[in-house]
C-alpha cells in the first residue's frame, strides 16, 4: 500500500469550542502521541486531504462550509469530532442548526463525546488516516478498522459510555425525560419495554444516571467512541424490560425491582410485594384483609 502524508485541516461549523480545545490538547500534549501519526497541519483547505470537523453546523455557517468543501481535492477523508457533529447533540431541532455534518459531506469516522476525550480523538484521526490511505489506493472503504492507537484508561468515576442493568429498570421514563440530547428512547411492546441509549446522541452529562430511581442506568469509564460512519445508527445500547405475570389474575404488569423496593419499603412489605401479584389484585387483597 502506498504511504501517504495526511494533511489535516480543521473546520468549526459553529461548535461551542469545547471540541476544538480538546482537539488542540490532543495535538499538543505529548502523552497522546499524535506525533506518531505523522500529520501535517495545513493552513489552506485546498491543500488538505484529511478534514476534522467540529460543531452541529449552524444555519449561519452552512454556506461557508459548502464553499470550503468545494475547494478540497478528492480523495479526502472526514473525521467528525463531538456529538454535535454527529447528531447535533443538545442543539438538535434548534431553528439555528442545519446539521448534522453528514447532510453535506460524506463522513468516514465519528468520535462521540461532549467533548470527546483526547485519546478518542487521536483514535478517530488514526482511523481516518487508514481510510484515507485506502481511498488513495483505490480500495473500498472498510466496514471495520482496528487501530492500535488505543490508550483508554480513565478514572472509575469518569462519565463514559452509558450502560443499563435491565433487571433494575422499571421503565419509569425518568431518564428519557431528563436527557437533554434525546439520546434515550423507551418504547412499549406487548411483553414490556425496549430501552435504547443512542451513544452518538449522548452528551455524557450523567443526568439519566443521577435521576434514575433504581440505579439501572449508569455511566462507565469506557470512552471508546471513535467509530466508523457505518456504525452511526447501530452504536446503540438496547435493553429489554419484561413484564411479570400476576400469579392471581395472570395479567401482565411491571413488577417493582429489588432496588426500588429496598429504597421504598421495609423488609415485611418487600416480602409481600415480592409475591408477584399485580397492583390491582394486591389492592383487592388488602381491601378484603382490612374490611372483612
Ligand atoms: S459536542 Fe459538546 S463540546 Fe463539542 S461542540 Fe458540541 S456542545 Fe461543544
Ligand atoms: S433506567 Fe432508570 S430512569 Fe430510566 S426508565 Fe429505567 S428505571 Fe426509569
Ligand atoms: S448522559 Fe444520559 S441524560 Fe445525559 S445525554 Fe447521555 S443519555 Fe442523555
Amino acid at each position: 500500500m502506498k504511504k501517504i502524508i495526511p494533511k489535516l485541516f480543521r473546520i468549526n461549523t459553529g461548535s461551542c469550542n469545547g471540541c476544538d480545545v480538546e482537539f488542540v490538547a490532543t495535538a499538543l500534549v505529548e502523552k497522546f502521541h499524535i506525533e506518531t501519526l505523522d500529520i501535517e497541519m495545513v493552513e489552506e483547505i485546498k491543500d488538505a486531504n484529511l478534514l476534522v470537523i467540529t460543531g452541529p453546523l449552524t444555519a449561519r455557517s452552512e454556506s461557508f462550509f459548502k464553499d470550503a468543501l468545494r475547494q478540497v481535492k478528492k480523495p479526502f477523508a472526514v473525521v467528525g469530532i463531538g456529538t454535535c457533529a454527529i447528531s447535533c447533540g443538545i442543539f438538535r431541532d434548534s431553528y439555528a442548526i442545519n446539521g448534522p455534518i453528514d447532510k453535506f459531506v460524506e463522513v468516514d469516522v465519528n468520535v462521540a463525546g461532549c467533548p470527546p476525550r483526547p485519546q478518542s480523538i487521536a483514535e478517530g484521526i488514526a482511523k481516518g488516516i487508514k481510510i484515507l490511505e485506502q481511498k488513495m489506493n483505490g480500495e473500498a472503504t472498510p466496514k471495520k478498522i482496528d487501530s492500535n492507537f488505543k490508550d483508554f484508561s480513565a478514572p472509575e468515576t469518569f462519565r463514559g459510555r452509558l450502560s443499563l442493568n435491565e433487571e433494575n429498570c422499571v421503565a419509569c421514563r425518568t431518564c428519557e425525560t431528563v436527557c437533554p440530547s434525546n439520546a434515550i428512547e423507551i418504547s412499549k411492546t406487548k411483553d414490556g419495554f425496549i430501552h435504547k441509549i443512542w451513544h452518538n446522541s449522548c452528551c455524557y452529562c450523567g443526568n439519566c444516571a443521577y435521576f434514575c430511581p433504581t440505579g439501572a442506568i449508569f455511566t462507565t469509564n469506557n470512552f471508546d467512541t471513535a467509530k466508523l460512519q457505518n456504525e452511526k445508527f447501530s452504536d446503540v445500547n438496547i435493553g429489554y424490560i419484561h413484564y411479570s405475570t400476576c400469579s392471581n389474575c395472570q395479567e401482565k404488569y411491571m413488577a417493582p425491582t429489588k432496588g426500588l423496593l429496598n429504597k421504598a419499603y421495609n423488609e415485611n412489605n418487600i416480602k409481600k410485594l415480592n409475591e408477584k401479584i399485580c397492583p390491582k389484585c394486591r389492592k383487592e387483597a388488602n381491601f378484603k384483609r382490612i374490611y372483612s
